[in-house]
């Protein structure tokens, strides 16, 4: 049995991890932010909220992360803490820097003042890639990120090498590709898809906004990715792994795709931010784009190529994005229509 702590255990990746650590029965320490103790619900939905050690961390700062790191003494360190929206990035540029790569230095020095010989996984991610031409993505495409937010993410991966090279650590980068689920968070592209969709369905809700419908992403299924972060760190030596389906759908693909589970039949009219999307059986408007959706800049092609994974760990996607958004179709219209009961 591992002592395992997890930072960000209240988000998408943090719950679906903590369930299938506990259920290898591992003891899950969950760190949260000061005054973030109200947000498990997650963890609530999943049914294991009660299992969990919690503990107060902030990651920005450096002796409250020595202090709790030396009080658990953990074996296994999940940093998946983050301010993960890229497009509030943009916004909050210094903040998403302190959190995103503040973070994991802090943490990767406090093990290596306290000789804690415990492994870490940092949460990287192909954002970091930006505009690169290679197609698909792998371990040794170079980085262009596009955002604050991918740029934090690339000081934090490139710092977690130094330390593993620098001081024989066991630190290891998952780059992951956008993993979605039905404990998705509402600001991404995915979730407000499918719970609009559901308002739309069952509250007659306006059209949709949305950005660049022409981005394209290689989607996979959150509680898959997180077992392979699992995995990452039982495999023998720390390494950098991508994550990904090494499949491409555009966000207008994941629109129409969610769309008919809920009875929509769509066809788009226009090009570019004229772009509209109507239901064929009624001739009603769906979605459209708007234009204050789009980023200062914007990443616009990710594809993983998973080899390396395959090869190593034995990796291998079921949930691929067509069924991705049937799920999270079926599980917004159902949240939908209790909210519609008033239940
Ligand atoms: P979420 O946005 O769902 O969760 C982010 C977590 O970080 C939450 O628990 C949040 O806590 C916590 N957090 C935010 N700000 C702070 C802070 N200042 N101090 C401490 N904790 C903070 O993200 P995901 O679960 O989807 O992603 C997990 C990790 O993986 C993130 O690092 C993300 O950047 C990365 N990643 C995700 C991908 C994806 O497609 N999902 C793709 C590639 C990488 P709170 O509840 O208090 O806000």
């Amino acid at each position: 049995m591992a002592k395992v702590l997890i930072t960000g255990i209240s988000g998408q990746d943090g719950a679906f991890l903590a369930r299938s650590l506990l259920n290898r029965g591992d003891e899950v320490w969950g760190a949260m932010r000061r005054g973030s103790t109200s947000k498990t619900g997650r963890l609530k939905e999943l049914g294991i909220r009660d299992k969990i050690k919690f503990c107060t961390l902030e990651v920005t700062e450096f002796a409250n992360v020595q202090n709790i790191l030396n009080e658990i003494r953990p074996d296994l360190i999940f940093n998946l803490a983050a301010q993960s929206f890229v497009a509030d990035s943009f916004q909050f540029p210094h903040y998403t820097s302190d959190v995103n790569y503040m973070g994991v230095l802090n943490i990767l020095e406090a093990m290596r003042l306290l000789k804690l010989d415990a492994k870490l996984y940092q949460a990287s991610t192909s954002e970091m890639y930006g505009d690169v031409l290679e197609k698909p993505q792998t371990e040794k495409t170079p980085f262009n990120p596009l955002s604050p937010y991918a740029v934090s993410k690339l000081a934090a991966h490139s710092i977690v090498v130094n330390y593993r090279q620098a001081y024989d650590m066991f630190a290891t980068s998952g780059i992951l590709f956008n993993h979605e689920s039905e404990l998705r968070g509402y600001e991404f592209v995915t979730r407000k898809i499918t719970s609009w969709l559901a308002r739309i369905k069952l509250q007659n809700a306006e059209a949709m906004p949305l950005g660049n419908l022409s981005s394209v992403r290689d989607w996979g299924y959150a509680p898959e990715y997180t077992d392979m972060m699992i995995k990452m760190l039982d495999h023998g030596s720390p390494d950098d792994f991508v994550i990904s389906t090494n499949t491409e759908y555009t966000v207008r693909e994941f629109l129409f795709l969610a769309a008919q589970e809920f009875g929509f039949d769509l066809y788009s009219e226009g090009e570019g931010i004229e772009e509209k999307c109507y239901d064929r059986k009624t001739g009603k408007m769906i979605a459209f784009v708007d234009q204050r959706y789009f980023r200062a800049s914007d990443v616009v092609y990710l594809r993983g190529d998973n080899s390396k994974a395959q090869e190593v760990l034995g990796w291998k996607p079921e949930v691929l994005a067509p069924e991705i958004a049937r799920r999270m179709a079926i599980y917004d219209l159902k949240k939908a229509a209790v909210n519609t009961q008033g239940l």
